[in-house]
């Protein structure tokens, strides 16, 4: 699949999870190719996973999505050291760690809406630690911090920001 999709010298190869499935060795394997037609063709590489091990190991820059939009966009160290979107800090809370004893794995409660039957405010709301009246009232639009983007009200002026720093003493596993 890789040989054909490269065939026609491409700029940019778009890989929609390209190790799932795979044991680890092939999925190591897979990734390293990646990166090395990446840096011989002078390729850029799009990756699709839900996969952070892999996105940790190979990406420079990470759009997290949820409900079919962009919440966040970041570049991977600050996505993994100072993830800002209540989503991404769900997701990277989420994964265990062999650090600690837990009798409970951290979850991200409730499920997906139905993208029939999407919430009038933020997608996100229905199962975020931090929504307000105005998160179920009014879809964020996607804001820029410094050099990121994200779709949270936290991040403006219209937010409550006690709620903020809560937000920011979430403690991420690295
Ligand atoms: S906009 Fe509100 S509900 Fe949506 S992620 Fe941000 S804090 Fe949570």
């Amino acid at each position: 699949m890789i040989a054909m999709a490269i065939a026609c010298n491409p700029e940019l190869l778009i890989a929609d999870e390209p190790t799932t499935a795979l044991d680890v060795t092939i999925q190591a394997q897979i990734l390293s190719l990646l990166k090395e037609l990446q840096n011989n063709l002078g390729l850029a590489v799009m990756l699709i996973t839900h996969d952070l091990g892999v996105v940790a190991e190979t990406c420079d820059e990470v759009v997290v999505m949820y409900c079919g939009q962009v919440v966040e966009h970041t570049d991977v160290d600050t996505l993994f050291n100072n993830p800002k979107h209540p989503y991404t800090q769900g997701l990277l809370k989420s994964i265990p760690t062999i650090h600690e004893d837990v009798d409970e794995l951290e979850t991200i409660l409730g499920t997906v809406p139905s993208p029939t039957d999407l919430p009038v405010g933020c997608n996100f709301a229905p199962r975020c630690p931090f929504a307000k009246e105005l998160c179920i009232q009014e879809a964020p639009p996607l804001l820029v911090e410094n050099d990121d983007k994200i779709r949270c009200w936290m991040y403006s002026d219209r937010y409550d920001h006690s709620s903020r720093e809560e937000a920011m003493k979430i403690d991420i596993p690295v």
